[in-house]
């Protein structure tokens, strides 16, 4: 357990395109937020690793930068991969992938929630109340075909999907911890398996095991949707969701789909879980449309940072790094909903440096409301 006061070692991974330029203002809410609430200060040390590096090296995610990974408290992470940058097989650099297998961060943890003072996506007025998290299973699934996939005679092309027992337990037991959380907190309490198990041994099987994982779990509600009729209810009544669990390749598409509900990936953080490590990433990529020209919104990484406190204040029973959690939060939506700053992203005037500043003037602000 780590004492508070002493300072917390996070491995900080900025990576490419806009990941450079949102990690520096992450770092800076972070710190203000900490210092601010008296917690443990955070040791912040960069490392190599991306697209661009292996350009430079030859190398995507160096052992130093793993071995890093592994020593530090927790892991922030800009983006990676660039389009133009590739391995000589084609494929596209894509160093997070590897962290998760290498440091089993099973759970992909996408929270979506409608922030005041953004504009709404759906003209609905109940998608203000669009709160709800989707966990992907992220070591298995169709993205276990990667790296293993069959070309045969330039005829038929083969990708097989894995989904075992012990994925999809560990994976549907966060979910159901995470939905207990919530509850407490006042939201339903319901976990939706998300599969196709009407096609697929595969999913049928996934389905199973969640069954019997939400027997062990009799407090809380279980459900079932099939991924694409969930898609529909995702754009249709999005705001009766709670926790949703899915396979890999399931929750790699929904959790787009569920930012554009938001509008915007500038405001989907996310977190990507296991056993022992934790890496925090905003769930948008490096934007090389825009990279380079500071017009990146910060909010889904400042939010990622704050993921990541909450993870840290659980794993050391730290009181006030939840605290610091909570004002970035505050501090966040108060920059939103006052309009202090609107980003770029959603038709606004303030870039990444400015939507940064507006952020931790805020957080004196919401400082001052909890007081
Ligand atoms: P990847 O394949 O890594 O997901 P991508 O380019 O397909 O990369 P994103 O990088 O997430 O996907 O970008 C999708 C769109 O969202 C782009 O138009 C990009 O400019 C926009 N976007 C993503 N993140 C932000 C942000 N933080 N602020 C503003 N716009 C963003």
């Amino acid at each position: 357990m780590t004492i508070s006061n002493q300072s917390l070692k996070i491995a900080v991974l900025p990576g490419d395109g806009i990941g450079k330029e949102v990690m520096p203002a992450c770092m800076e809410v972070l710190a203000a937020a900490v210092s601010s609430v008296g917690a443990a200060p955070m040791a912040f040390e960069v490392h190599n690793a991306g697209a661009q590096y292996y350009a430079e090296t030859g190398e995507a995610l160096p052992t130093a930068t793993l071995d890093a990974c592994k020593s530090s408290d927790a892991i922030l992470f800009g983006a990676m991969g660039w389009p133009d940058i590739r391995f000589p097989d084609g494929t596209e650099i894509i160093p997070q992938l590897d962290l998760r297998m290498e440091l089993g961060l099973f759970a992909g943890v996408r929270p979506i929630r409608w922030f005041p003072g953004l504009p709404r996506v759906l003209t609905d007025p109940r998608a203000e109340g669009i709160d709800f998290v989707l966990i992907r299973e992220q070591t298995e699934g169709l993205f276990y075909a990667r790296g293993r996939g069959e070309i045969i005679n330039d005829a038929e092309a083969y990708d097989t999907m894995q989904i075992t027992r012990t994925g999809t337990e560990r994976v549907t037991e966060f979910a159901f911890q995470l939905a207990a959380q919530r509850k407490r907190r006042g939201k339903a309490g319901t976990v939706t398996c998300v599969d196709k198990a009407n096609v697929f041994s595969s999913m049928a099987f996934f389905r199973k095991v969640f069954d019997e994982v939400a027997a062990r779990h009799p407090t809380l509600q279980k459900d079932h949707a099939y991924v694409d009729a969930l898609a529909l209810t995702m754009v249709k009544k999005p705001w009766t969701l709670d926790v949703l669990v899915t396979e890999n390749m399931f929750g790699d598409i929904l959790s787009d789909l569920a930012a554009g509900l938001i509008g915007g990936m500038g405001m989907a953080p996310s977190a990507d879980i296991g056993e022992k490590y934790g890496l925090f990433q905003p769930a948008h990529g490096t934007a090389p449309d825009i990279a380079g020209k500071g017009f990146a919104n910060p909010c889904a990484m400042i939010l990622s940072g704050a993921m990541m406190l909450d993870w840290l204040a659980a794993r050391d029973g730290d009181e006030k790094l939840a605290d610091a959690a909570r004002m970035i939060e505050g501090a966040v939506e108060h920059t939103l909903s006052t309009k202090l700053a609107v980003p770029m992203e959603y038709g606004g005037t303030a870039n990444c440096t400015e939507m940064t500043r507006s952020v931790i003037s805020s957080l004196s602000a919401v400082r001052k409301e909890v007081a």
